[in-house]
C-alpha cells in the first residue's frame, strides 16, 4: 500500500514524498480514507504509530477548500500538554508547507494578546490545550460554532490530567454536525463513555492491543532499599555502566522529585536536563530541544511533561520511580524502542514500589526480569495488589466541577486555582509497609551491571564507578574523573 491509494490531495502527497515516507503506517492506512469520507474515527493507538499524520494529512486535504473566518476556527485539535500541541503544529508546518493555511497554537505560558491577534485573522487549524481554549472562549474572543472537524488526541491522558469535564464542555460548544476524530492509547470505562456520547457511528481502528509494550524494548528491574539516596546511587551506577547507552529519559512520579534528581545528577557531573509541568514554557522547550539535538544525553522528567513526546532514538528509559498507574509504565517505556529500534527500560524498585510493579506485570502480561546479576525484587505479590485494590488511589477521585477548574492549563501555571493534575500530586505511600524487600545496603551492594565489564572494556557511557558515596549530601564531593566526556558537557537548565 502506498500513500497515493488513500485519497490524499496531490499537494499533500508531494509533502509526504518530500519527507521521505513511502509507506503509510497501519493507523494511517486505516484511518485516512475514513477521515476523508467525513466519518467519525475512534483510533486506539499509542504515540509512535504515526497517528499524528493519520489525522494531519487528511485534514490538510479537506482544508484545501474553504476559508477561515475571524474568531471562528474551521478545525480544532485538543492536546493534553503544550509540548504535544507544539509537536502537532510542527507536523502541520511540515506537511502543509505548500498550503496557505493559518495554524494557531493556544497553549498556556504564551501571551493572550498574540494568540488573540491570530484568532482575529481567522484560523484554519486551532491546536489547543483545554484550559487555555476555555479561557479564550470565556473572554469572548473565540467562537467554536464554525468548527467542522474536532480532534481529541491522547484522550486517556486527558482523563488522567482531569481534563474530561473541560472536553465535555468544549464538545457542547461545537455543532452536532461536526466530524470527530478521537485517539486514545487505552480504553478505560470513562473514555468509553465519552466516545459513546460524542462520536457518531465511529469507525473503530485499533492498531495494537492497548497496554502492550513495544517489542524491541528489553525490560529489567533492579531492587533497592527504602532510602531515596539508594535509588540515586543505583541510578548513577546504571548510567555509568549500561551498555550502548546513548541517551536516556529518567522518569520520576513527582515534579519535586524531578527537581531533586536533576540537581543530584548535575552535582555528580552528569550532563542532564529536566522537564516537569511547573517549569516555564521556555525552559521546557529549551530542555527538550537540547535533548532532541543530543546536546544533553539525560533528561529527568515527569509523566505529565513527557507523555507522547516524539523523541526519536532514545536508547534507555529509567523508572527512577515505578509509576503508580500501570498504563503509565507502557507509555514511559514507549519512549524507547521507537521506529523499530532496540531500547532498554530499567525500573528501580524499592519496597514501596512492589505493588505498582505487580500491577504493571499483570497489565503487560509478563514478568520483568531483574537486571542481569542484580538482586531480584521479592516475589511479585498476588494480583489482589493490582490497581483497584484497597490501597490504589482511584483514577477519578474528584468531583466533576472541581476537576474542571483544577485541570485548567492556567491552574497548572499557578494563575488559577490550586488543584494539580493527578500525576503530579503527592502519591499515597500506602502498602509499602507490608512488603519486605531486600535490606537497603545489601540491595545496592548486590547490584552488578548487565554483563559486568572487565577493566579493559570501554563502555559507551562510562567506566566502572568509584565506590559510591554513602549518601547524597550537599557536602559530598563530586568526582567527575570517571565520566565520559559527553556526559560532562555543560548544560544550562532552569527548573
Ligand atoms: P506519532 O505516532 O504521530 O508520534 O509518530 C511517530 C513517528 O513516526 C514520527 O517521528 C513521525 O514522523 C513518524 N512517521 C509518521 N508516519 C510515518 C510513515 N508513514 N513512515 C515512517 N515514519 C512515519
Amino acid at each position: 500500500m502506498s500513500f497515493s491509494h488513500l485519497g490524499l490531495s496531490d499537494k499533500v502527497l508531494a509533502a509526504v514524498a518530500a519527507t521521505g515516507y513511502t509507506t503509510p503506517t497501519p493507523i494511517q492506512e486505516q484511518a485516512i480514507p475514513h477521515v476523508l469520507a467525513r466519518r467519525d474515527v475512534l483510533g486506539i493507538a499509542q504515540t509512535g504509530t504515526g497517528k499524528t499524520a493519520a489525522f494531519v494529512l487528511p485534514m490538510l486535504t479537506l482544508l484545501e477548500k474553504g476559508r477561515a473566518r475571524a474568531r471562528m476556527p474551521r478545525t480544532l485539535i485538543l492536546e493534553p500538554t503544550r509540548e504535544l500541541a507544539a509537536q502537532v503544529k510542527e507536523q502541520f508546518d511540515k506537511y502543509g508547507a505548500g498550503q496557505k493555511l493559518n495554524v494557531a497554537l493556544l497553549i498556556g505560558g504564551v501571551s493572550f494578546g498574540d494568540q488573540d491577534t491570530k484568532l482575529t485573522r481567522g484560523v484554519d487549524v486551532l491546536i489547543a490545550t483545554p484550559g487555555r481554549l476555555l479561557d479564550h472562549t470565556e473572554r469572548g474572543g473565540l467562537l467554536l460554532t464554525g468548527v467542522e472537524l474536532l480532534v481529541i488526541d491522547e484522550a486517556d491522558r486527558m482523563l488522567d490530567m482531569g481534563f474530561i469535564p473541560d472536553i465535555e464542555r468544549i464538545c457542547k460548544m461545537i455543532p452536532f454536525t461536526r466530524q470527530t476524530l478521537f485517539f486514545t492509547a487505552t480504553m478505560p470505562p470513562e473514555i468509553a463513555r465519552i466516545t459513546e456520547t460524542f462520536l457518531h457511528n465511529p469507525q473503530r481502528i485499533e492498531v495494537s492491543r492497548p497496554a502492550t509494550t513495544a517489542v524491541g524494548v528489553s525490560q529489567f528491574q533492579i531492587s533497592v532499599g527504602r532510602e531515596p539516596h539508594e535509588k540515586r546511587e543505583v541510578l548513577r551506577r546504571l548510567l555509568r555502566d549500561a551498555q550502548d547507552l546513548n541517551n536516556a529519559i529518567i522518569f520520576c512520579n513527582r515534579k519535586r522529585e524531578v527537581a531533586l534528581l536533576y540537581k543530584s545528577l548535575h552535582k555528580h557531573g552528569f550532563s542532564v536536563g529536566a522537564l516537569h509541568g511547573d517549569m516555564d514554557q521556555s525552559a521546557r522547550t529549551a530542555a527538550l530541544d537540547q535533548f532532541r539535538k543530543g546536546e544533553i544525553p539525560l533528561l529527568v522528567a515527569s509523566d505529565v511533561a513527557a507523555r507522547g513526546l516524539d523523541i526519536p532514538a532514545v536508547s534507555h528509559v529509567f523508572n527512577f520511580d515505578v509509576p503508580h498507574h500501570a498504563d503509565d509504565y507502557v507509555h514511559r517505556i514507549g519512549r524507547t524502542g521507537r521506529a523499530g529500534r532496540a531500547g532498554t527500560a530499567i525500573s528501580i524498585v524499592s519496597p514501596l514500589d512492589h505493588k505498582s510493579m505487580a500491577a504493571i506485570e499483570k497489565l503487560i502480561g509478563q514478568s520483568i526480569p531483574p537486571v542481569e546479576g542484580g538482586s531480584a525484587v521479592q516475589p511479585i505479590e498476588s494480583t489482589a495488589a493490582a490497581p483497584g485494590g484497597e490501597s490504589e488511589q482511584p483514577r477519578h477521585s474528584r468531583g466533576r466541577d472541581g476537576a474542571r477548574e483544577g485541570s485548567r492549563e492556567g491552574s497548572r501555571e499557578g494563575s488559577r486555582g490550586s488543584r494539580k493534575p493527578r500525576r503530579e500530586r503527592e502519591p499515597r505511600r500506602s502498602g509499602g509497609g507490608r512488603n519486605s524487600g531486600p535490606q537497603p545496603q545489601a540491595a545496592v551492594a548486590a547490584f552488578t551491571p548487565p554483563s559486568a565489564p572487565p577493566p579493559s572494556r570501554t563502555p559507551s557511557i562510562g567506566r566502572p564507578e568509584a565506590p559510591p558515596a554513602p549518601r547524597d549530601t550537599s557536602s559530598e564531593p563530586a568526582d567527575h574523573s570517571h565520566l565520559p566526556a559527553f556526559l560532562l558537557r555543560p548544560v544550562r537548565a532552569r527548573i
